[in-house]
């Protein structure tokens, strides 16, 4: 990105420089030549400042995603889910309509949130990093059956 910059400034300047150097050009033929040369670096800053455009385009669009990953990663916090075994869970003050859930560890170090979803009785997988959690804790058992059944149900 630094060198399409000065690929432009330089560009531009050398244009400068020729722009200035023509009211001195009494041959046309000269001048014609000079003024072409002239036309090719205007094009050539212009092709510079197009990719400068573009570059500042992917940057914003980067920058708020990365803006949008700080504040939702707020939303959980690092949670051991059996023994020396961690993802991160969805705090309960999160809010809004989510149900609980946890999210790949792996996955929350390069800013992505993958929800781990239960491959088998005792373990979570990640379908982005294929991580493959053990999960088969008490607290597992209880976070995968929140729902109390009264007396009389099934
Ligand atoms: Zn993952």
């Amino acid at each position: 990105m630094i060198s399409e910059a000065m690929a432009g400034v330089s560009a531009l300047k050398t244009a400068l420089d020729m722009t200035k150097a023509l009211k001195d050009i009494n041959d046309a033929t000269i001048r014609n030549s000079a003024v072409i040369d002239l036309q090719e670096k205007i094009l050539a800053a212009r092709e510079a400042q197009t990719a400068l455009l573009e570059r500042i385009g992917e940057l914003e669009k980067q920058l708020a995603g990365f803006e949008k990953w700080e504040a939702e990663k707020e939303n959980y916090q690092l949670t051991k889910i059996y023994d020396d075994t961690f993802a991160y869970a969805r705090k309960p003050d999160a809010g809004g309509t989510i149900p609980p859930h946890y999210i790949c560890a792996n996955c929350y170090e390069n800013r992505k949130k993958l929800i781990l979803q239960r491959s088998d009785a005792a373990h979570v997988t990640c379908s982005e990093c294929n991580s493959r959690l053990r999960f088969d804790s008490d607290m597992a058992r209880r976070f995968n059956r929140p729902i109390k059944y009264g007396p009389g149900s099934p």
